[in-house]
């Protein structure tokens, strides 16, 4: 998607949204784009904090997470207690049935094992194709990243342009450190998944993703056997991913 980038929209936005908290910027986003934003949650610490925003405020933000189909059932346990807890509605993208049949013939259950090309391959398929369509039609997107995750998304900035999807990304907790949103998470009672207690600071795919040392790199328990990647799957590249080209860009979730 190559759409101009909107630098003057984005400038402005970025400056209305620099001094507000994120749950008044997040219910201005959706005043001046009715039905047209839109939260990405994989439950996890971040992102509770973000739909507790969302539910306690009663925006009218959509809400949806990309269910890949190799999740930990710790994280379908938070999915659930999320659902009781604020009684909100989450829509659920699942990867095309036929794309991930014929992975599994040709390559079988475990052939992001084997190189990056396969990794890539699969969270296209399971990730990236999906996110297209539950951004469709969006405008604003939400999500949970914090600068302090990753060298990649230290670049990031607070309000920004996605060409990949051709929309604005607004990044409420970039400056946020993990120790503030814990403090958040608690002050609220906000449900989160229990594998943030059991050295899982970062929560993907249960194939992808092990616990890491205290005080270690908090994305190096993803893709652990990759050496020298960017521990990115391509939901925020700054590029279009395609299956036979996944993204490589170091924005590059
Ligand atoms: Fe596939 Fe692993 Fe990517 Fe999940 S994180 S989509 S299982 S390669």
């Amino acid at each position: 998607m190559n759409l101009p980038v909107p630098h003057a929209q984005l400038a402005a936005l970025a400056e209305r949204v620099a001094h507000l908290a994120p749950a008044q910027a997040l219910a201005l986003l959706a005043a001046e784009y009715p039905g047209q934003v839109a939260m990405s949650t994989s439950f996890g610490l971040e992102d509770q904090l973000l739909t507790y925003w969302v539910a306690e405020g009663g925006l009218p933000i959509r809400v949806f997470t990309l269910d890949t189909g190799r999740l930990f059932e710790a994280t379908y346990k938070t999915w659930s207690a999320t659902l009781d807890h604020y009684g909100i509605a989450i829509e659920a993208y699942h990867p095309q049935p036929t794309a991930v049949e014929a992975l599994l013939a040709a390559k079988g259950p475990h052939s992001f094992y084997a190189s990056i090309e396969n990794r890539k391959e699969c969270c296209y398929i399971r990730k990236v194709e999906p996110l297209a369509r539950a951004l469709a039609g969006t405008a604003v997107w939400v999500t949970g990243i914090r600068a302090e995750q990753s060298p990649n998304r230290a670049d990031m900035a607070l309000v920004e342009w996605d060409p990949a999807h051709g929309l604005i990304k607004y990044n409420p907790l970039l400056h946020y450190s993990e120790t503030e949103v814990w403090a958040q998470v608690r002050a609220h009672t906000i449900p989160y998944n229990v594998l943030h207690d059991r050295g899982f600071p970062s929560i993907g795919c249960e194939p992808c993703t092990r616990a890491v040392a205290p005080g270690a790199d908090p994305r190096s328990g993803r893709w652990w056997w990759e050496a020298n990647t960017n521990r990115e799957c391509g939901l925020h590249s700054s590029t279009p991913a395609t299956e036979t080209e996944p993204a490589t860009h170091p924005h590059a979730r």
